[in-house]
């Protein structure tokens, strides 16, 4: 057994590899033709030991379908070998710019930039540095030192596909803009028990990544779950299953983040310019660098006196 994650049962033929410490999640689909696994955990390590306990011998894997570009959520993609890597058109076309701006080729190792500009987000990477001290940098270097991760080679698939039919049917679909602009939601209808497998859409039990510019998309995405009702058990991206109120306080916590921010944004902002999320996110930064500048400086003035 690995420490790197937990086997959760959520219906008859859908399991979960729930990341510890709230590293990312992995689904496994047993479907008629066979298993459709979803997402690929954030090591090599971690899922060679989720295959070799999930999957008995015999059992074939179909087919790999990734929630997003992140690759928190496929760095462990290596080890399902030549089985197809489908992905929302956003995330191929993301992936294939980052091939094109650091000259490196699917199977390839990523440089390490280009590995931090897959694993945060760009606006993240660059807001952080490949030089930052910060745990995430840090850990994800360790990481790279330690294994390889190359860019994959991934196919566009259509939100509305029907990617197994049966007794347990597995549809491709799109809540539209929210974490990202190139998530996919895998909607599992298995016997008795529906399952919502919502990636980095849905972060239970965890603050959620907010770096996107989708942030009031992403709040109604959040409610409309909440008010469906729905009686199927979702899987976030990251934290543990929950039902269809689960949602509730992720988007109570990104509505207060939209709130609060509004007090540093200058006055000579529109709306619309204060619903671009990559822009207030500056301006939160700049708001931050004056105030610690000022705190040093106070600082300072105290010790000379
Ligand atoms: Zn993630």
């Amino acid at each position: 057994m690995s420490d790197a994650f937990e086997i959760v049962e959520l219906s008859p033929h859908v399991r979960a590899a729930i990341g510890a410490n709230g590293a990312s999640n992995a689904a496994f689909i047993q479907t008629a033709d066979g298993v459709i696994v979803v997402d690929s955990l954030s090591s090599i390590a971690a899922a060679s030991a989720l295959r070799d306990e999930v999957l008995d011998s015999g059992q074939s894997v179909i087919a790999v379908v990734l929630t997003h570009h992140h690759a928190d959520h496929w760095a462990g993609l290596d080890v399902w070998g030549d089985v197809p890597v489908l992905a929302h058109t956003n995330a191929v076309k993301i992936l294939q710019a980052v091939s094109v701006e650091y000259g490196v080729r699917t199977g390839e190792v990523l440089p390490f930039p280009a590995l931090l500009r897959l694993w945060v987000g760009r606006a993240a990477a660059d807001l952080l540095g490949v030089d930052s001290t910060n745990g995430i940098v840090t850990r994800l270097k360790s990481l790279a030192a330690r294994e390889p991760v190359r860019l994959p080679a991934v196919r566009p698939i259509d939100p509305g596909t029907l990617l197994a039919d049966g007794p347990v049917r597995v549809r491709i679909e799109s809540l539209g803009e929210g974490h990202g602009d190139d998530d996919l939601v895998v909607s599992v209808s298995d016997v008795g028990q529906d399952v919502l497998i919502l990636g980095d859409q849905a972060f239970f039990d965890r603050v959620p990544v907010v770096g996107g510019p989708y942030l009031d998309a992403w709040i109604d995405l959040l409610d409309g779950i909440t008010a469906s009702g729905s009686a199927a058990i979702l899987l976030p991206g990251h934290g543990r299953p929950g039902r269809s109120t689960a949602p509730r306080r992720q988007a109570a916590y990104l509505r207060a983040i939209r709130d609060q921010s509004a007090s540093v944004l200058p006055d000579d902002w529109d709306d619309e310019r204060s619903r671009n999320w990559h822009d207030v996110n500056r301006a939160l930064l700049r708001a931050y660098k004056q105030e610690e500048s000022r705190t040093v400086d106070e600082s300072r003035a105290e010790t000379t006196e």
